[in-house]
């Protein structure tokens, strides 16, 4: 069984070709374009790719193509990218104003160049479904939460991984069966042992942190879109509703400027006024510039405030993981997060975490009660064995 997996961006196509027949899980290619103009032509250039390295002969045989969808109105899980579900992502675009539109139409390019092929979409905020709704809520009228004003959460593909793969590094296989069967029966299935309680910090050019009880997502710092949270590279992260209507008028520019200065110009980016790239933040923060320095203590800082709270919710942990771009990668940042927590029962093997970049590997230290973790994330994995798991449970 193969599957597809297209990553869609505004202007770049990305995908990974798995072979998922019985239990494997091979990657059989990875590839794909930046600067796209021509989005039927960069899908026609992915199919000559993946015919020419021989994955396929055809695209008759993909058994279907995955998207890592974000979100849509009254829609959520791994579903048929069918008129109705496109319509409700239409309805929900000014929520993922970077992802939406782009996504609806490479969506309708693929199907149809193959209108033959079932496209099956995973939304992002499918892995909070089962989160109480205590932490799902705003404050607000009921018409706004009927109007969608709540808490989504997202990154569901990202941490749903971390979900399952930390449990098998961890020897329970139960909690990992327990993920990964999560949207066949909402996180029902028995846990054999102790719960097992998770806080996956996916810390990349968007960030966040979920907290996780045996496999199930209990809250998720994004929260009614993904400019939410943590700040993100060139997004603000949490702000007060205030600020929004306050800035117009002390600025004095229209509320799409404010808008666009929230998306594009704040984040590290803002607060540095450096980048939007942790590297070199980090870099001009080490050679003494204060606003660089300013910028990742308030990155760390919010880091920080979000483990705290689900800290706290799931009553301590037993694994603290960090995944993404900065996750994977940036010791320096996992040390700043993870200092003075010895009492939390955090405690960070300092050569450990130096040594560790983009690998799974453990880097707490002996005498740390809570497992600290590397772990590389692989959204698109997650994706095909949704997919996979919809065609298997919903054929056509
Ligand atoms: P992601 O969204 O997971 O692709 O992460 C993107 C962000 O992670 C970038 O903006 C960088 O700040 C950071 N990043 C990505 N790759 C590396 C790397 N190899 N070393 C350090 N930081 C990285």
């Amino acid at each position: 069984m193969k599957i597809l997996v297209a990553n869609i961006g505004s202007t770049s196509l990305k995908w990974r070709l798995f072979d998922c027949s019985n239990n494997a899980e091979r990657l059989l290619h990875k590839g794909g374009f930046e600067s796209v103009t021509d989005y039927p032509k960069a899908i026609e250039d992915c199919l000559a790719q993946l015919r020419d390295a021989k994955a396929i002969a055809s695209e008759s045989e993909l058994a279907a193509v995955g998207f890592k969808t974000v979100i849509a109105k009254n829609v959520t899980g791994c579903v048929r990218l069918d008129d109705k579900v496109l319509a409700a992502m239409e309805a929900y675009k000014g929520l993922a104003p970077a992802h939406n539109p782009a996504y609806i139409t490479g969506i309708r390019l693929f199907a149809q160049r193959m209108p033959s092929v079932p496209l099956i979409g995973l939304f992002e905020t499918a892995f909070y479904q089962f989160a109480p709704e205590a932490m799902m809520r705003y404050a607000v009228p009921d018409s706004w939460f009927a109007a969608g004003i709540r808490r989504w959460g997202f990154h569901g593909a990202s941490h749903k991984f971390i979900a399952e793969r930390s449990a098998e590094l961890l020897g329970r296989q139960d909690v990992a069966a327990r993920a990964r069967q999560l949207y066949l029966d909402g996180g029902k299935s028995p846990v054999k042992g102790a719960p097992l309680r998770t806080i996956s910090c996916h810390l990349g050019g968007t960030s966040s942190i979920t907290g996780i009880l045996s496999g199930v997502a209990i809250g998720c710092s994004l929260g009614m879109s993904p400019q939410s949270g943590l700040p993100h590279n060139n997004r603000v992260g949490d702000l007060d509703s205030e600020a929004l209507p306050y800035a117009t008028k002390a600025l004095g520019i229209t509320i799409e400027e404010a808008q666009r200065q929230l998306t594009k110009e704040s984040g590290l980016k803002g607060l540095s006024g450096l980048s939007n790239d942790i590297r070199e933040i980090l870099t001009a923060a080490e050679n003494g510039n204060a606003r660089a320095r300013l910028a990742i203590d308030v990155y760390v800082a919010n880091a920080r405030h979000w483990i705290g709270s689900y800290f706290l919710e799931l009553n301590g942990i037993d694994t603290l993981v960090f995944t993404a771009g900065i996750g994977e990668n940036r010791a320096d940042i996992r040390a700043a997060i993870c200092a003075n927590l010895d009492h939390l029962g955090i405690i960070l093997d300092a050569e450990k975490n130096k040594a560790t970049r983009a690998v799974e590997a453990v880097i707490s230290a002996e005498n740390s009660r809570v497992k600290i973790m590397v772990i590389p994330t692989n959204e698109e994995l997650v994706v095909a064995r949704e997919t996979k798991r919809l065609l298997e449970n919903s054929p056509k």
